[in-house]
């Protein structure tokens, strides 16, 4: 059985995770638990950073949000800050597993599980979030789009812990889409999910200026994966899913499981990338508020 340890203060954890043979940081426990009653735990000791002051809370910034690494995912799901500044990282981290899981996975464990198949990454990465980690030569940020590296692997170095993730306002005239296709059950983890976020229409002598779509996927390929796409002033929205198709197109590479084979997890990330463009695509309003009147706070 790995040694628990219970350290105050980050100085403390990061001394710690340095010293052990083994050290691993224990966030909610959500997975590591999982990992323990399957025998597959092969740590020498667990780092609680749950005493440690300041991890946990969400913080409106100047330009958007900062969510401590420990902050519940349903904080971020259901907190009033997070659901205006960044409205679309609110409704996937509510798509994640089930309330249970929600009120006891933290934030930065979600990130450092670096599991292929997490859905708030699809989030963070069309909102060009940062991941701030900290460790014995002090802190550093890692945008989420360089933070996942491989299957399973992500940037965080041995003796670093996420301390926080920094997530841009969302801007007030982009439209959001998310779609997650589980084949299980609604709860379970998706077999794609797919996040899209197009900028608000500029309107100016006469004519709509082109739109700029961000993507990010989740299940589709053995990492999160995050493309974009500029689109003509006068795409349309069928304009807009197939120019995404054609994006996503060379990142899909499906792992099969239980949930469903190569090719039924391929068409299923087309139809979770087609649903969440044109979910987008409609909520987007102009920059002055004229086809939605959508209005932060609002
Ligand atoms: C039944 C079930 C269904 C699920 N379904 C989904 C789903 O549909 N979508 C989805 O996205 N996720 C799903 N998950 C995964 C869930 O999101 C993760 O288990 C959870 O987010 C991990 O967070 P945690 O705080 O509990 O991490 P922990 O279990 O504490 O840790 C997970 C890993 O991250 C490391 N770690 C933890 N915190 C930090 C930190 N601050 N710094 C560095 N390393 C750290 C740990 O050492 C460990 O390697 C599911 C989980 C369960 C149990």
């Amino acid at each position: 059985m790995p040694v628990l340890h219970r350290p105050e203060t980050l100085d403390e954890a990061c001394a710690l995770l340095a010293e052990c043979d083994h050290g691993m940081v224990y966030g909610g426990g959500t997975a590591v638990q999982i990992l323990s009653k399957q025998g597959v735990l092969f740590a020498s000791d667990l780092v609680d950073i749950s005493r440690i002051p300041g991890l946990s809370g969400i913080k409106e910034t100047a330009d958007g949000l900062r969510i401590g690494a420990m902050t519940p995912l349903r904080a971020v799901e259901t907190g009033s800050a997070a659901r205006r500044v960044a409205p679309l990282a609110a409704r996937v981290y509510g798509h994640v597993a089930n309330p249970r899981v929600r009120n006891t996975a933290s934030v930065g464990g979600n990130l450092a599980h670096g599991d292929y198949r997490l859905d708030p990454p699809t989030a963070l990465l069309v909102l060009d979030a940062v991941v701030e980690l900290t460790g014995p030569s002090g802190a550093r940020r890692v945008p989420v789009r360089e933070f996942f590296v491989g299957f399973q692997e992500t940037a965080v170095r041995p003796g670093e812990i996420v301390t926080a993730v920094e997530v841009p306002a969302q801007p007030e005239a982009a439209g959001a889409g998310f779609t997650k296709l589980s084949s299980l059950s609604a709860n379970d983890w998706p077999c794609a999910s797919a996040a899209a976020l197009v900028d608000g229409r500029a309107r100016g002598l006469g004519r709509r200026g082109p739109a700029h779509l961000r993507l990010g996927l989740g299940a589709v390929a053995s990492t999160p994966v995050f493309t974009e796409v500029e689109l003509p002033g006068d795409a349309t929205a069928d304009d807009a899913a197939e120019a995404a198709r054609t994006a996503v197109e060379p990142l899909i590479d499906p792992i099969p499981d239980v949930r469903g084979g190569v090719e039924y997890k391929t068409r299923l990330a087309f139809v979770a990338v087609d649903e969440a463009v044109r979910s987008a695509w409609k909520e987007r309003s102009d920059e002055r508020g004229f086809l939605s009147g959508r209005r932060r706070g609002r």
